[in-house]
């Protein structure tokens, strides 16, 4: 009977992820009332710093909820009921949008490829030559249950060339990649603190382009007045005017504190090292014989390294090993890819290439206890040799 440790030492994990130790601390703050000018002043330069973040024009909204409420509001909100909409679906997230979007619209067009793969901007161009009444086009960049990454900037170039409305869930990828609001041409860009900018879960951003404001303006059915409304945030970072409800406020220090950090180490940097982790984690994975469930590794995300589970491997029992055996907590596949894949995440402060070496060496520890003997040396050596390669 082997010794099992109790509490997850290594959190690499897709999401949650493990915070970083200064949003940890701001969360310890003292909880201002919400319409202390104190306050309302800290969430107006919040606001301020998240729009350096996501470099777009206007203010992002900030809305109280982790990014589900931000994807469902958008659905809501962006989508009118004689709207035709595209989903893209590439997997369990993109797909899923569509069950949203099914319910706001006239009309849901999909297009639909197997979840290692990534859509096609063609098949995008495609789409409007045969249905030019598209109005609104979704689509998820970082398809986090199959760590595969769609090419958003071709498909919004494609989409703002049509007039049609782009919306964007960039939740596991922005502020881990290069990927922006303006450069996809996102009309809504649904993004989060609680994944590469290593906060807890609790809230959601996102950009706005200024013919969407429109769009959801002139929309009747757009939620008002609602937990789901996008509308009601215009204008609540502004210090001067009120809050639609009591916004979170300790969840508003980790978003600061995270900003800070993303601004200060560099955007550039920051998504450099997840680079680097998520490809040393994908040179090990290949030398110790195993396989990366996305097809290419060009689509490949740098946010999470997605390892297909061997042949007679029960899943549950290939992440219980790495737990209980080596203290190393990692994510499941969902959905369709549930039982398939095991999920390695780089996000935030786990974007460190040395994580990725004992990512590895739990993944080959624990396959070796459950009967599937892979070269664990060969895969820490491979990821050095990649870590090393970059110094
Ligand atoms: C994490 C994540 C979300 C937020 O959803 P949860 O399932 O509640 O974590 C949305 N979209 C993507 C792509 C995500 O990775």
């Amino acid at each position: 009977m082997t010794k099992t440790i109790s509490e997850p030492v290594f959190t690499l994990t897709s999401g949650p992820v493990d915070a970083y130790p200064a949003v940890l601390r701001a969360l310890s703050r003292t909880v201002w009332y919400d319409y202390d000018p104190a306050f309302q002043a800290f969430y107006e330069a919040t606001a301020l710093k998240a729009q350096k973040a996501l470099k777009t024009p206007d203010v992002p909204v900030i809305l109280q909820g982790e990014p589900v409420l931000g994807l469902e509001a958008a659905a809501a909100s962006l989508i009118a009921a004689d709207d035709v909409v595209l989903n893209l679906a590439s997997g369990v997230y993109g797909k899923g949008f569509g069950y949203w979007a099914k319910r706001y619209c006239k009309e849901l067009v999909e297009i639909e490829v197997p979840y290692n793969e990534a859509i096609d901007p063609a098949s995008v161009e495609a789409a409007f030559a045969a249905r030019p009444d598209i109005k609104v086009v979704a689509v998820c960049h970082h398809d986090t249950p199959s760590g595969t990454i769609n090419p958003i900037d071709a498909i919004g170039a494609i989409v703002a060339k049509h007039g049609a409305y782009l919306l964007v869930d960039a939740v596991s990828s922005f502020g881990g990649m290069d990927v922006d609001p303006v450069a996809s041409s996102s009309d809504i860009f649904v993004t989060g603190p609680n994944k590469c900018l290593g906060c807890p879960p609790g809230l959601t951003l996102m950009g706005v382009s200024t013919r969407a404001w429109e769009k959801m303006k002139a929309n009747p059915l757009a939620p008002r007045a609602s937990m789901l409304s996008i509308l009601d945030w215009e204008n609540a970072w502004r210090a001067d005017q009120p809050f639609p409800f009591t916004p979170s406020v300790s969840e508003m220090y980790a978003l600061d504190a995270a900003l800070d950090l993303y601004l200060g180490e560099g955007p550039e940097a920051v998504w450099a090292r997840h680079a680097a982790t998520a490809a040393a984690c994908r040179a090990g994975v290949k030398a110790m014989g195993l396989d990366i469930w996305a097809a290419r590794d060009s689509i490949a995300s740098p946010t999470t390294t997605a390892v297909k589970v061997p042949a007679g491997i029960d899943e549950p029992a290939l992440r219980a090993a790495m737990r209980d055996r080596y203290g190393v907590t990692v994510s499941s596949g969902r959905g369709e890819t549930l039982g398939r894949l095991i999920r390695i995440g780089q996000m935030g402060p786990t974007a460190q290439p040395m994580y990725a070496v004992i990512a590895l060496a739990a993944l080959g520890g624990a396959l070796g206890a459950l009967g599937h003997k892979v070269d664990v040396g060969a895969g820490v050596a491979a990821a050095m040799a990649a870590i090393d390669s970059g110094l």
